[in-house]
């Protein structure tokens, strides 16, 4: 396993006014989709053997890829980088019908690891193609969910980045656009691009539920409550994960003093807690519980030994492992039934 880098604390016990202490946010951390894609990895590693290949990272965190290619995990960007008749997993962030066919075609043992929160992001955008709509999708351009659901209605789909773009699009007919998003956008920044394109296109169809996930609105929730009292706030997670991004801009938004984002404790610099008295602290939907106990560890080196947990809803969600997946599982322990039957 990987070393986490900082694991002692480097940080210095500088003083200030008051008391020091930490909020720490709640719900924090791996999502349900998040969960299932890195044990989808680690089980087709246990039944088939390394390498096993995912396409893309399989979540958006740099300490998980790592650990995984430790594994014999082997991550690449396209299907025709995989030896022809490979298993490939599909990252949480799903693919199109085109990275479908291109597996197929290579025949490739494909393991669908798309977040079913995003598969149902998929479903609507194929059922409002079918009925003719124009598809206003709300996402980051280049973003391998909004590639993924765009390429469910490539035709019909059009990208809006955000309230920036709204003067910018144009559609074909717009008594019959319909809006989607991505599930880890800011929830008031995506509201605020469905009003404005609501002045555009005052007959735009919302989907039958919201597309920013639970995992998402949870912990910006968590993290708003915490952001009011926090003269800091440390969000971990890695650059290219969204929702972390979103949760150090409603950080800044909701009144901490300052935010930063940190892949590791390590990164924390001794200037970012000068008079600091509380520092709120979070983790994305793709970041494993051990690299905050990094940071709180470092923290508490530097006093703010005080966590006090500011907790806004429970989450129990879990989803079933991939269906390809599940399916080979059970045949393994079939056929070990049978093996142990037939040696008794
Ligand atoms: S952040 Fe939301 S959509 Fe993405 S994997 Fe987690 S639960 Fe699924």
């Amino acid at each position: 396993m990987p070393r986490i880098p900082g694991a002692s604390s480097r940080l210095q016990d500088n003083p200030v006014a008051g008391p020091k202490r930490v909020l720490l946010a709640a719900p924090r951390g791996y999502c349900a989709g998040v969960d299932r894609a890195v044990i989808a990895v680690e089980k087709a590693l246990n039944l088939y053997g390394a390498p096993v290949y995912v396409r893309k990272q399989i979540v958006h965190n740099v300490h998980v890829v790592s650990e995984l290619e430790a594994q014999g995990a082997i991550f690449v960007d396209e299907v025709d980088e995989v030896p022809e008749g490979s298993h490939i997993v599909f990252s949480a962030h799903g693919v199109s019908p085109a990275v479908v066919n291109a597996a197929a075609d290579r025949q490739l043992q494909a393991i669908d690891a798309t977040c079913p929160l995003v598969t149902k992001v998929h479903r609507e955008a194929v059922r409002f193609a079918r009925a003719d709509q124009e598809i206003l999708l709300i996402g980051h351009e280049g973003h391998e969910e909004v590639e993924g659901t765009a390429g469910h209605a490539p035709e019909r789909t059009t990208i809006v980045n955000g309230p920036e773009d709204v003067d910018k699009i144009t559609v074909k007919d717009p008594d019959n656009v319909v809006w989607l998003s991505q599930t880890t956008l800011s929830v008031d920044e995506t509201m605020e691009t469905v009003r404005l394109l609501r002045e555009r296109f005052p007959n735009l169809k919302n989907p039958p539920s919201d597309d920013i996930c639970y995992a998402t609105q949870n912990r910006q929730v968590a993290i708003k409550k915490v952001a009011v009292g926090a003269d800091l706030v440390i969000v971990v997670g890695s650059a290219n994960s969204s929702n972390s991004v979103r949760l150090v801009e409603v950080a800044l938004e909701y009144g901490a003093k300052a935010a930063y984002r940190v892949d590791y404790a390590s990164e924390i610099k001794q200037e970012w807690l000068d008079g600091v008295q509380t520092v709120g602290v979070t983790s994305g939907a793709s970041v494993p519980e051990v690299l905050v106990d990094e940071v709180l560890r470092d923290l508490a080196g530097a006093g703010y030994g005080d966590v006090q947990e500011v907790k806004t809803a429970e989450e129990d969600l879990m989803f079933s492992l991939p269906k390809e997946l599940r399916k080979d599982l059970e045949g393994n322990r079939d056929e070990r039934a049978l093996g142990g039957r037939r040696s008794s």
